[in-house]
């Protein structure tokens, strides 16, 4: 111990004058040493163990464990032109072809800068949309083709995980047109909107350039690096990661994490931070991010599986492009490290370790939602993705079917204002207290002045549409959530598709569902004065009804239970010990 104590602090004198110097470029440890610095440099690091591996000795720092769980890597932190972080006991830092190593370097304090960054250049097109398979593929690109639309399959190698039943590769839909500035694909694709429905993608034509330096700020050396740089240690801390963006939650926390870190620069010349690991662990940083711990226990359980399921499935569809797998938001699923583990839900995920839900020899899609607020959606209506049987919105209790259907516009209102029995209602009786929190969200209502909605909406849709007319629903899905809703102005009139950008244009942040009627009180000038929004649920109502699986849990259903009320004519199947 007395060595170690020397050591680092030996360390602290010497490597911030070393460190200042040493500027490494890409595979080679370079360069504008003097001969007495590399002698002082040999010698110190040999007798500091602190070792600079030669760059013959090339090994893949983290070998996915294929006897075993997949690894994935997970996108924290995006777009930053520097990144704080504080490191608890040692570090290394390492390349990824581990021709660069510099280990047992001290923690504290440490900054990451791009330096002199300069973004790629991009083309930009149009995608229509993504599926697993080349069947469905093909069968979207023929509607697409039939609208008179140029477009071709481009297909994306997605992952390398070593469990069956899960798709290697996906298949993208894209529109052959291109652009070479973002705003002219908008204005495209605004124009297209009425044909089809498509994503923005920018393709780089180069690499961007720049270089990571890093800082120790308490000893105040740093080092250069062109290329990513993993560093491995026990626990690293995250300074600003953004929560939730865009919802109504939106924050920025503090954060740790295991596992391996990665930093690089991305195409737009900004630091990427990418968090490495096993998915098992992983899991236990998002249960209790996407479940709140004190759930009851048979809930979490269900939660984990869908968790695991979900991770998998989505690997290659949601982030093709990226250095990374998933990212850490909602947009994937929540991941916040190790900063809020718990007890109750890291045990969830170890009594169901490598279980997933099957159906037709394929991981199924598993998406979840907070209350669905009486009965949940056919996947397809949420999102540009083929109909799945397991996906049938359901009535979020035992028995019947409505017999109202809630795609009519005089059932959901009568739906919306009445307090069905379900599972996730705020009045039933026998809830567990910890979904207390939720009641707000089973019925809610938001109200605006005219003028202050028109303003929301022109904000959020770039539409210059003059005054609000009239908000009129054209399309509703089973459980009632909003497909189209069409904006009548005094200028114009368009259709927001889909519940996402429905719920995004018509609240500063996002409305809790797009399962709401809509009420008007007042006129001045012959225009409605107010808009009152009566809604119902929390979420994309796709999949598990969190809350209602806890009140199915609580109530002394088991997770295989809960699992196939939500996804029905699945099976449960254990792929790895
Ligand atoms: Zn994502
Ligand atoms: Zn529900």
């Amino acid at each position: 111990m007395t060595k170690l104590v020397f050591q680092v602090k030996e360390m602290k004198f010497i490597l911030p004058r070393l460190m200042k110097k040493i500027n490494f470029k890409k595979n080679s440890l370079v360069a504008n040493f003097t001969k007495v610095n590399w002698f002082t440099f040999i010698l110190v690091f040999a007798v500091l163990g602190v070792t600079c591996q030669a760059p013959t000795q090339k090994k893949k720092i983290m070998a996915r464990n294929d006897a075993d769980q997949p690894v994935i890597r997970v996108g924290v932190l995006q777009g930053r032109a520097q990144v704080d972080f504080r490191i608890e006991g040692k570090v290394s830092f390492v390349n990824r072809d581990a021709d660069f190593v510099l280990r047992g370097l001290p923690g504290g304090r440490w900054k990451i800068e791009a330096i002199d960054s300069k973004p790629a250049e991009y083309v930009y097109q149009l995608a229509v949309g993504t599926r697993k398979g080349r069947w469905q593929a093909e069968e979207v690109l023929r509607s697409v083709r039939n609208k008179g639309l140029d477009a071709h399959i481009s297909k994306i190698e997605t992952n390398n995980l070593s469990i069956p039943y899960v798709h290697k590769s996906v298949y993208q839909i894209v529109l052959d047109k291109k652009f070479s500035s973002g705003n002219d694909a908008k204005t495209y694709q605004s124009e297209i909107q009425e044909k089809t429905n498509s994503e923005i993608i920018k393709i780089p034509q180069n690499d961007s350039e720049g270089t990571l330096r890093f800082t120790n700020l308490d000893n105040n050396y740093n080092f250069d690096s062109p290329g990513p740089i993993r560093l491995r240690t026990s626990q690293i801390q995250l300074a600003d990661v953004e929560v939730g963006s865009g919802f109504h939650w939106e924050t920025t926390e503090h954060r740790a994490y295991g596992g391996t870190f990665e930093f690089l620069l991305d195409q737009d010349g900004m630091i990427t931070a990418i968090n490495e690991l096993f998915l098992e662990d992983y899991l236990k940083g998002v249960v209790p991010s996407e479940m709140p711990a004190g759930f009851p226990y048979e809930s979490l359980k269900a939660q984990a599986i869908a968790a695991r399921v979900e991770a998998v499935s989505k690997i290659g569809l949601r982030h093709p492009f990226e250095p990374f797998d998933l990212c850490d938001e909602v947009h994937c699923q929540v991941f916040s490290g190790l900063s809020h583990n718990a007890e109750r839900s890291d045990m969830a995920v170890e009594s169901t370790r490598g279980i997933f839900m099957i159906h037709r020899n394929k991981i199924t899609e598993a998406f979840y939602a907070g209350v669905c607020g009486g009965h949940t959606e056919n996947n397809e209506n949420v999102w540009l993705i083929n109909a799945k049987g397991y996906l049938r919105g359901v009535l979020d209790r035992d028995g019947n079917r409505l017999s109202t259907p809630l795609s009519e516009e005089s059932n959901v209102k009568k739906w919306i204002d009445s307090n069905p029995d379900v599972y996730c209602s705020s009045t039933r009786k026998n809830r567990p207290t910890s979904v207390n929190y939720s009641k707000k969200y089973f019925r809610w209502q938001v109200e605006y002045k005219r003028q202050e909605l028109e303003k929301i909406i022109r904000e959020k849709t770039g539409e210059d549409f003059g005054e609000l007319v009239d908000l009129v629903p054209l399309k509703r899905g089973v459980s009632g959530r909003l497909i189209d809703l069409q904006v009548v102005g005094t200028k114009k009139r368009f259709i927001i598709n889909r519940e996402l950008p429905i719920r995004r244009a018509l609240s500063n942040k996002t409305l809790y569902s797009a399962c709401f009627y809509i009420k008007k009180r007042g006129r001045a000038k012959g225009l409605t004065h107010t808009y009152i929004l009566k809604g119902a649920g929390w979420g994309h109502g796709v999949g598990m009804c969190q809350v209602g699986a806890a009140v199915m849990a609580h109530a002394g259903k088991k997770f295989d239970q809960i699992l196939t009320h939500y996804y029905q004519g699945i099976f449960l199947q254990k792929l790895y010990n």
